[in-house]
């Protein structure tokens, strides 16, 4: 396959942009470094990169493009919305009524606020639930992202009920003595931390159904056990939802497996693409927040109409019925035969699903946690991953991540996936 203009591009921006991408994550160096594909072009399931080549996309911008790329009832409410002003600097009805859909499906919101990233999602629900409770822990599962403020980007300690070290360079060691890090899908371990420090908790923080390193759904019992547990502690539950609200059925993760954290941030599909992220909870605790109460938030951007717009689109869109049937079925339909093929041609894989999103992970064990999915062969991704770009399959470039489906994905390019599957598996080497 002709790369060409991707590589020569990338050389440039190397020199202009730092690492060549403005999100790490979009770089090849989990999957062998390396020129990545830039794209010129996305419609439907579809992705054209600078050189022409087409590709069938399972990445969907790693969540938010669950309705396929430049879907009309989203590229229509952008352009209607850019006409009349893109940014006012004052309310508008758009946000009240965002809010209020967004309430009825996700009914523990009862009051919300707009950011303009998950990142400040979660970084603001965090502080909200430290003014409410007057504490200032949190504790996080290992492997969860929870996007780039300070407090998230700790690892875990040396053991269970340890303080954290900074996960990056310039997170001072005194925040990261604030966050607790524990193994997701274990209890014990939990309980573990919040004997040794419940009573300085300000809230427990957790994807209740795991998309960061790769799709993981909670064990039963555990979601209703950290609800449980924190409240005993008088702390706060955060859910993030930034990836799972609207992904797999019509609301959060939450009214899916009917337990209800205090605290919800959201983002990515609930901007159609556009940039967004919003948190919410109940009344009492909200009422924390600026102009009402004492704990600041803001935002040039928050709440913007073209957002806004977007988001109302693809949240409406997704409310035709069959939408979520659809997602699960071809996602069924394409794991089926990535486990048959697998089997087949001798090639370990272990896979999640949960409806229209799985990962496909280069192990014969089980993979519940962030352990689990570590031990799974990154090696093995790697060569998966180079032999499906080839065959014009697009996946996100690393072992941790999840294949997105989307409403635009028809039968045929999951007959097309498989086929491609079907000779990179014969192509590839375990060792
Ligand atoms: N929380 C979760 C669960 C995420 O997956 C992400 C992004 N991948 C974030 C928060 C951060 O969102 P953003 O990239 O919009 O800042």
């Amino acid at each position: 396959m002709n790369i060409h203009r991707s590589e020569h591009l990338y050389k440039e921006a190397l020199d202009v942009i730092v690492g060549g991408v403005n999100s790490p994550s979009r770089s090849f160096r989990a999957v062998g470094g390396g020129a990545p594909i830039f794209m010129k072009k996305a419609r439907g399931a579809y992705f054209w990169d600078e050189d022409g080549n087409r590709y069938i996309d399972y990445l969907a911008a790693f969540g938010p493009i669950i309705l396929g790329h430049a879907h009309p009832a989203v590229t229509s409410a952008i352009m209607e919305t850019a006409v009349n002003g893109v940014l006012y600097g004052t309310p508008t009805e758009k946000e009240v009524r965002f809010a209020q859909l967004l309430r009825r499906l996700i009914p523990s919101m009862e009051q919300i606020r707009f950011t303009n990233s998950g990142t400040e999602a979660v970084m603001t629900a965090i502080r909200l639930a430290r003014a409410y409770t007057g504490r200032d822990k949190i504790i996080k599962f290992a492997g969860c992202y929870h996007g780039h403020s300070d407090l998230v980007l700790v690892a875990a300690g040396s053991g269970p009920s340890t303080l954290g070290i900074p996960d990056s360079a310039g997170i001072p060691a005194s925040i990261a003595q604030e966050v607790i890090t524990v193994p997701y899908n274990h209890p014990d371990a939990l309980k573990e931390a919040i004997d040794a420090w419940g009573d300085q908790v300000a809230a427990v923080l957790v994807e209740p159904l795991v998309g960061n390193f790769g799709i993981v759904p909670p064990a039963p019992g555990f979601l209703e056990q950290v609800n449980e547990w924190a409240h005993q502690a008088g702390a706060l539950v955060i859910y993030d939802e930034v990836i799972t609200a609207f992904r797999f059925h019509y609301g959060g993760v939450q009214t899916l497996f009917n337990v209800e954290p205090d605290i919800t941030a959201l983002g990515k599909i609930i901007g159609g693409g556009l940039p967004i992220g919003a948190y919410g909870g109940k009344r009492e605790i909200m009422e924390k927040v600026a102009p009402t109460g004492p704990m600041y938030q803001a935002g040039t951007m928050a709440g913007n109409p073209l957002s806004i717009s977007a988001g109302m689109a693809c949240i409406q869109t997704l409310s035709l019925p069959g939408t979520y049937e659809r997602l699960d079925q071809m996602g069924k339909e394409l794991c089926d035969a990535i486990s048959m093929l697998a089997e087949k041609y001798g090639i370990p894989v272990t896979i999640n699903r949960v409806g229209g999103a799985f990962t496909v992970y280069f192990t014969d064990q089980p993979v519940v946690d962030y352990q689990g999915a570590q031990a799974a062969d990154g090696e093995l991704f790697a060569q998966f991953f180079r032999l499906l770009l080839e065959e014009g399959v697009y996946l996100a470039p690393s072992k941790y991540e999840a294949w997105f489906l989307t409403t635009a994905h028809t039968d045929e390019d999951i007959q097309f996936t498989i086929r491609a599957v079907e000779r990179a598996f014969k192509k590839m080497k375990p060792h």
